[in-house]
């Protein structure tokens, strides 16, 4: 199929039709019948592109979207931004790809890495290049743990998603992935998550004590708790396909103590909270902690360019020479690009667009808090969800969150879902975007799920 369309201008949605048009149909049917069945995205969202930039993504049949998904989290400065494009352009042509050798790039990029972190951390923290996906950095950070304690078993949290390799996906609460894969790591154990709009242990916030924190910690003092101290804890600030469940303040300090305690390095996965999503460069800042381990892959190159690592405690170094290898772990046009997103989200003062909009999504959605399939909106930063739910029930709903999300689409937005049977809409912008697209992307969304309460109640 030959493309051939008129550059548009990308200020504002537009979608004539209906959804899939024609050519995006046809896309679509030679993918159905040539990918597999495991394809997510276009199931809800049945559209292929052609092309973006910025916040805004256009389809083969010229309609305009406003993308809040933003390659699930990895476009922190929107698609194509022109200057990491240049930046890529030229690495292009200089050198594309260094296995783990050292270059001048990748020397930048993890000088501006490291300037992120808190000043504490910048000295006694190393770094590992792995796999270019969140999943290979969550192994890398699994395996160093287990090295570096001569340990076994990993602690994680319901609700957590942290990759689909098979490690990851063991890691992972997501039951349904799971089901189908026999065998998977071994000496993982679930613990409640802080997810205090569904209590994982029947309380009220008011009262509780934290008692999910509680918990861990009872079962890991106990002698007869069947756990024999693990080689590490992983966990999320902020719950991103869980369906943006920020941790408690005092759940992530308290678990900082325990690990701390009992001498369990905290792994802490910022594949999707991290470089500026929730308005700090990490999200853990937010917390007062610092953990022995980041996880980080999706936004540190900006403008989708792969690449993940893992910084850890300089301590925990025992790998043995090549003990954690990869092909794909030199790439060049990463790094370059990585580097420069670290200058202009600092020279633009991203961070503080981010919380700036964030406030500002706060206020927009804030309409939908009295509607009574509306059981919670929550967020940090510019990661934000819509957790909706049968109020006759209490029910996740995630029927209407699909609703939702395909009538959002008709008007031109991009949203995903995420969470407890797919209940929460969640929106992901570019950490750049501008008050006017997310004051656009806000009354496409408010709109629709007011239109949709009436029907949806009748239905119910
Ligand atoms: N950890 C978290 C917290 C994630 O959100 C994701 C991806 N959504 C991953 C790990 C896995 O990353 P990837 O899909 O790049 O393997």
């Amino acid at each position: 199929m030959t493309l051939q369309m008129e550059p548009v201008s990308y200020t504002r949605p537009h979608v004539s039709g209906p959804l899939p048009g024609p050519k995006s149909a046809e896309l679509l049917s030679r993918q159905e019948k040539r990918e597999s069945n495991a394809r997510a995205y276009p199931r809800h969202l049945p559209i292929a592109i052609a092309d973006a930039a910025g916040s805004f993504v256009r389809d083969l049949d010229g309609n305009v979207f406003i993308d809040f998904l933003a390659g699930a989290g990895v476009l922190s400065l929107g698609h194509n931004h022109p200057e990491l494009v240049e930046i890529a352009r030229r690495q292009l042509g200089t050198l594309a790809h260094g296995l783990d050798f050292p270059t001048p790039v990748k020397d930048a990029f993890i000088e501006a890495q490291l300037s992120m972190l808190p000043l504490g951390m910048r000295e006694r923290m190393k770094m590992h290049f792995c796999g270019p996906t969140g999943a290979n950095a969550v192994d890398a950070a699994i395996k160093l743990c287990k090295t570096a304690t001569g340990r076994s078993e990993i602690i994680s949290f319901q609700g957590g998603f942290h990759g689909s390799s098979a490690a990851a996906m063991a890691l992972t609460g997501l039951v349904e992935q799971k089901r189908p894969v026999a065998n998977g790591m071994p000496g993982v154990h679930f613990f409640p998550y802080s997810y205090c709009s569904r209590c994982p242990v029947n309380l009220s916030p008011e009262t509780c004590a934290i008692n999910c924190i509680g918990y861990l910690e009872n079962s890991l003092h106990d002698g007869n708790g069947g756990i024999p101290l693990p080689a590490a804890v992983i966990v999320e600030m902020v719950q991103g396909e869980g369906g943006v469940i920020p941790a408690r303040l005092e759940f992530v300090q308290r678990l900082r103590q325990l690990t701390r305690q009992l001498e369990i390095p905290l792994i802490v996965d910022e594949v999707q909270t991290g470089c500026g999503r929730t308005g700090t460069w990490f999200a853990f800042e937010q917390y007062g902690i610092e953990p022995d381990v980041i996880v980080a892959s999706k936004a540190l190159s900006g403008i989708g360019t792969p690449v993940a690592l893992i910084m850890y405690d300089a301590s925990l170094d025992t790998w043995a020479p090549a003990a954690h290898t990869g092909t794909f772990r030199g790439n060049q046009l990463a790094f370059a690009t990585g580097a420069e997103a670290v200058h202009i989200i600092q020279r633009d003062r991203v961070l503080d667009n981010v919380r700036e909009r964030g406030e500002q999504v706060a206020n927009l959605l804030a309409p939908l808090e009295s509607l009574p399939w509306v059981r919670e909106i929550r967020g940090r930063g510019l990661m934000w969800g819509i957790e909706l739910q049968d109020p006759s029930t209490g029910m996740p709903a995630g029927d209407l969150a699909l609703s939702v999300q395909e009538q959002v689409l008709r008007l031109g937005l991009i949203l995903e879902t995420g969470g407890r049977n797919g209940c929460v809409v969640r929106m992901l912008p570019p950490l750049n975007v501008t008050a006017g697209v997310v004051e656009t992307a806000c009354r496409i969304l408010v709109n629709a799920i007011q239109a949709l309460m009436p029907r949806t109640q009748e239905a119910g």
